[in-house]
């Protein structure tokens, strides 16, 4: 077994991914206020939207908004762009990286995007072309890349050949993503070695969702394969408030927790992140499950149950 990583950076997705699902449309102020205490929490990547159609997603309708309000305070920006128009209008708001997404699983693609991988893949190029002409970094998520809802089992290969694509068009970082909590710690193991086999010089990062518990399980796994970049959302934001039992990302607090306790450096700090998860979870004005809001640290001053 090798070293675990001695530093990790920890991408907060719960402005997109997490937000994206909440039928409460939250103010852009709100959003920007959200933001502005995850960077002052020392989040130093932040996935803060997406420029989807406005009329499809319209609580993203104000991706150039939040970009807007985040911009130059300290964090990275990355927006998801669906497609070329989406790239203009992320360019023209000024992201720091714009994320293409793609599924390695025809059906779970299809139902997503209404496209199969072959036509998104064929616009793949269009998007990249804007992205270096207005010189913004690329990179890519692919989700399903440890199991589809509908397919089962997803074949190494159908990731590989997403992650071809995007190697192709001159990505510097391809997110793995668990959409709908499939991955064990075998399947991380097996799809993360045979990706690194394939493609020994890009960086992968691990996206994992905690619908069957197994969140931070398969991070430890990454942490033991070596990887040192994750996505994760503040609260565990990200579940189908309609779904029961189909719960969120990875939660941005749990897991620092975690990487507190092993001496993984992250630059972030616990106690403002429980502080900025309590205030999204008020904002929502519904349980998130996060577990460290609930409790605290690990060593903070014992609290009277309220
Ligand atoms: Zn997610």
């Amino acid at each position: 077994m090798r070293a675990l990583p001695r530093r990790v950076r920890i991408t907060e997705v719960g402005m997109r991914d997490g937000l994206q699902m909440e039928p409460l449309v939250v103010a852009t102020e709100r959003k920007i206020e959200i933001g502005l205490a995850l960077i002052e929490a020392g989040v130093r990547d932040i996935e803060a939207t997406s420029f989807v159609s406005t009329t499809a997603v319209p609580q993203l309708a104000d991706a150039a908004a939040v970009i807007a309000g985040l911009k130059g305070r300290g964090a990275t920006l990355r927006a998801l762009v669906p497609n070329a128009n989406g790239a203009r209008r992320a360019a023209a708001a000024q992201v720091d990286r714009m994320i293409v997404f793609m599924s390695a699983s025809e059906s779970h693609h299809r139902k997503n995007v209404r496209r199969s991988i072959a036509e998104s893949l064929a616009g793949l190029e269009e998007i990249a072309t804007v992205a270096r002409g207005a010189g913004v970094a690329l990179g890519g998520i692919v989700s399903t890349a440890f199991g589809c809802p509908y397919e089962g089992n997803v074949p190494l290969a159908a990731v590989a050949r997403i992650v071809e694509a995007y190697a192709q068009v001159g990505m510097d970082e391809v997110s793995l993503g668990d959409t709908t909590g499939m991955a064990t710690p075998p399947i991380v193991a097996a799809v993360v070695g045979g990706l690194r086999a394939q493609f020994p010089a890009l960086p992968f990062a691990l996206h994992f969702h905690n619908t069957r518990a197994l969140g931070l399980v398969n991070v430890m796994q990454g942490l033991e394969l070596g990887i040192d970049r994750y996505e994760s959302s503040i609260g565990g934001l990200g579940g189908c408030p309609f779904a029961p039992g189909a719960t969120g990302n990875v939660c941005t607090e749990d897991l620092l927790n975690m990487l507190n306790e092993l001496g993984i450096e992250t630059g972030m700090d616990l106690d403002r992140l429980i502080r900025v998860a309590r205030d999204v979870e008020r904002l929502l004005g519904r349980p998130l499950p996060g577990q460290l809001m609930r409790s605290g640290a690990r060593l903070a001053p014992a609290q009277a149950a309220t």
